[in-house]
């Protein structure tokens, strides 16, 4: 017999059907034994008076027939309640033992460590479950809307070269070279700009990016943004495509835009009016609902000054300065550069960023010789974007929306780990399988790598 699916109960009442899935709940009334067999749509309850050896999280195999449930038994609660299965035959298909901790609860208040551990079980909680399904709706609504727009998802490498995206690079041994490394990706910058050049105009990719920095509720080691480059277009068009989207699949997902179009403020305005570049503009009523309070910052300083008095970027060494500063760039006016990077806020994080890039070798060069990169270090590090640039190059802005943070302030979360589903616990271990670990002797040699420790 096909299988038949706990949703699709409701349309079966007086038919046999065939269910498969978990026991959950199961209570003992006399004679009479109820459970709920859950599959990825939802619950039934199953009712039988057969003396059965199941128990909680087993899976099971359950023939039977779907019959109306008496009227003072009927649950408004779940989308099957009017609808029982009267079980005739259940075949377990795998025995559970007791789990090492409990999925019925919103799983808040469970030790973090135990949660990782058996992330496979706290991901069969119901908010979780939601949470995750929900994330893969969220991204295939984004890829509607991108193909809609005429964008090429491309693939780039995550073996490559460091970029300078501000933070600190995780590296892999090369066993081919000895003595080298590749960096794991920080963000596909350099990628999506040699795309550009490429000639393919608008790329998008779901890009995992990777950068170890110290762990906190809203940020991980891996985060997964929505990357993008266009080439022919001015920043305004860069935040329209992106406001289009946000505005398109938040609807869709029944949220609120607080404000549209999305307001812009200038970096200076932000931080005098909220005190901060990450501000919320939800009253606090809003807060309680499904309110998106989408903004733009524009305008920040390109350079600010390090803790050991050294210029280096607010924001992404690629971007252009505005127009009306390059002038000062080439003269080593540094302190009052703007840069064309937009930000987009939402309640009170920041949910992505980007720019309009500098595709003239000049400018570019300058920039890193202003955080004190040398010509020659110059022409290694960045030689083959100069490079690139010397065939025609379009110019080219993009944006990186990071799915993490949008899901985790649609969904109301106030921590990324409930949007993921194997995220890094705050001590750096991973889910499940407890890396980083330490590797064998073998493989040590074959990397050319002698510890210190
Ligand atoms: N590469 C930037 C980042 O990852 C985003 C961008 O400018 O497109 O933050």
């Amino acid at each position: 017999m096909k299988r038949t699916l706990a949703q699709e109960t409701i349309k079966k009442v007086g038919q046999e059907v065939l269910l498969k899935g978990w026991v959950e709940s199961r209570r003992d009334h006399g004679k009479i034994i109820f459970f709920d067999l859950r599959d990825r749509t939802g619950i039934i309850q199953a009712v039988t008076d057969q003396k059965i050896n199941i128990g909680g999280e087993d899976v099971v195999e359950v023939s039977g027939k779907i019959a109306s449930r008496p009227k003072g038994m009927i649950n408004q609660k779940i989308p099957t309640g009017t609808v029982e299965l009267q079980v005739s035959k259940i075949k377990i298909l795998a025995k559970a033992n007791p789990l090492p901790l409990p999925i019925d609860n919103d799983g808040y208040n469970i030790d973090e460590e135990v949660r990782l551990k058996y992330r496979y079980l706290d991901l069969r909680r119901k908010r979780l479950s939601k949470n995750i399904r929900l994330r893969s709706k969220f991204v295939d609504l984004c890829r509607q809307y991108l193909f809609s727009h005429d964008f090429v998802e491309i693939e780039t490498p995550l073996l490559t070269k460091s970029t300078p995206e501000g933070s600190r690079d995780f590296v892999v041994p090369s066993r081919l070279q000895p003595g080298k490394f590749y960096a794991l990706p920080q963000s596909p910058q350099q990628y999506k700009q040699l795309l550009m050049v490429a000639g393919f105009e608008r790329y998008f990719q779901i890009a995992r990016c990777l950068r170890d920095e110290d762990l906190r509720a809203d940020r991980g080691f891996e985060h997964t943004q929505i990357d993008m480059e266009m080439s022919f277009v001015s920043r305004e068009d860069v935040m329209a495509i992106a406001e289009g989207m946000f505005t398109r699949v938040f609807e869709n997902l029944d949220a609120k835009i607080l404000k549209k179009p999305f307001p812009i403020f200038t970096y200076r305005k932000a931080l005098d009016k909220f005190g901060s570049d990450k501000f919320d503009l939800r009253a606090d009523l809003e807060k309680k609902e499904k309110i998106m309070a989408f903004a733009w910052v524009v305008d920040f300083p390109f350079f600010k000054k390090d803790k050991d008095g050294k210029w280096t970027y607010t924001h992404n060494p690629f971007s252009d300065p505005v127009p009306a500063d390059k002038e000062k760039l080439l003269k080593g006016e540094i302190a009052s550069i703007k840069t064309t990077q937009y930000d987009l806020v939402c309640n009170g994080y920041e949910v992505g960023g980007g720019s309009i890039r500098s595709t003239d070798p000049k400018i570019l060069s300058k920039v890193f010789e202003v955080i004190g990169h040398k010509p020659e270090a110059i022409k290694a590090k960045f030689g083959h974007m100069l490079e690139a640039f010397q065939y025609g190059v379009p110019p080219h802005g993009g944006i990186a929306p990071g799915i993490d943070r949008l899901l985790m302030v649609y969904l109301q979360e106030q921590a990324l780990k409930e949007v993921v589903a194997f995220p890094t616990a705050s001590s750096g271990l991973t889910s499940v399988m407890e890396a980083p670990s330490e590797i064998s002797p073998e493989q040590l040699k074959e990397l050319h790598l002698k510890l210190t420790i």
